[in-house]
């Protein structure tokens, strides 16, 4: 796949990096047959949708200089955060879920992937973003398959600092969706800045990643208490 990944997102995993990906694929589908973590199993469609994605997602900032300190909200089995926790040794991942076994697989497999550069965190996103620790803490947050484009912006931008950047990663993309999300991020303190559209190098599946500036520190009333967000869009 070297070729796709330099072709696609100018950047190549190297050795080490490879057989992390590698090993990373074989404990998800270990995991999967007590756990069922995922659908997505097959070598190809796990590398595209999982490995490659993760990491198209956040565009040019693999490349980046910088160091960031990130988090990943609703992460799952650990995606994007652990192709990304992988790519860049150098940043700081934060990996959120409310669902204990998710967290507690990320847990395991952290170590045997020998990651030094990733925290697992059980808990709703509606609390973290109330807590001291996290709230406007990172330059990064990243959100993937968990709820409505509006949701997902309550849930990211009070973590954001100012200056920094929210990605939702989303299939499909419509104007309406764009409509309504521009006027939730305006209240939450945040511009979208860009629509990042893209097709996927297998399937030729069309993806979107929605980039919003962090422009202001968010108002204390959000995130709403858990649930409220989903029960009451904004
Ligand atoms: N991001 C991963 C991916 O793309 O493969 C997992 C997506 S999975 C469909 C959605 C995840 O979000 C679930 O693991 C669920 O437990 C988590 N989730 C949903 N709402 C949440 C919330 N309010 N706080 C924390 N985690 C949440």
């Amino acid at each position: 796949m070297d070729e796709i990944w330099q072709e696609t997102i100018d950047w190549c995993p190297n050795e080490q990096q490879r057989s992390q990906l590698q090993l990373l694929y074989l404990a998800v589908i270990t995991a999967n047959q007590k756990l069922n973590l995922t659908r997505i199993t097959e070598p190809a469609e796990f590398w595209e949708k999982h490995l490659w994605d993760s990491v198209r997602g956040i565009g040019t900032l693999i490349n980046d200089s910088t160091a960031l300190k990130v988090i990943d909200i609703g992460t799952g089995a650990g995606f994007p955060g652990l192709p990304l926790a992988i790519a860049r040794s150098d940043w700081q991942l934060t990996l959120v879920d409310s669902t204990a076994k998710k967290i507690g697989f990320i847990e395991s497999v952290a170590p045997e992937l020998s990651l030094t550069n990733t925290h697992a965190l059980v808990s709703r996103i509606e609390e973290v973003g109330q807590e001291k620790s996290h709230r406007h803490q990172y330059d990064l947050a990243l959100i993937r398959a968990v709820a409505s484009a509006n949701i997902c912006a309550e849930y990211a931008l009070p973590l954001v600092k100012v200056g920094g950047n929210a990605i939702l990663y989303r299939g499909n993309w419509t104007d309406e969706e764009a409509e309504s999300l521009t006027l939730a991020v305006a209240k939450l303190g945040g511009e979208i800045t860009k629509i990042d559209r893209f097709t996927t190098p297998i399937s030729n599946s069309i993806r979107h990643c929605i980039w919003i500036h962090k422009t202001a520190n968010t108002h204390p009333y959000y995130p709403r208490g858990v649930g409220i967000p989903t029960l009451k869009p904004i």
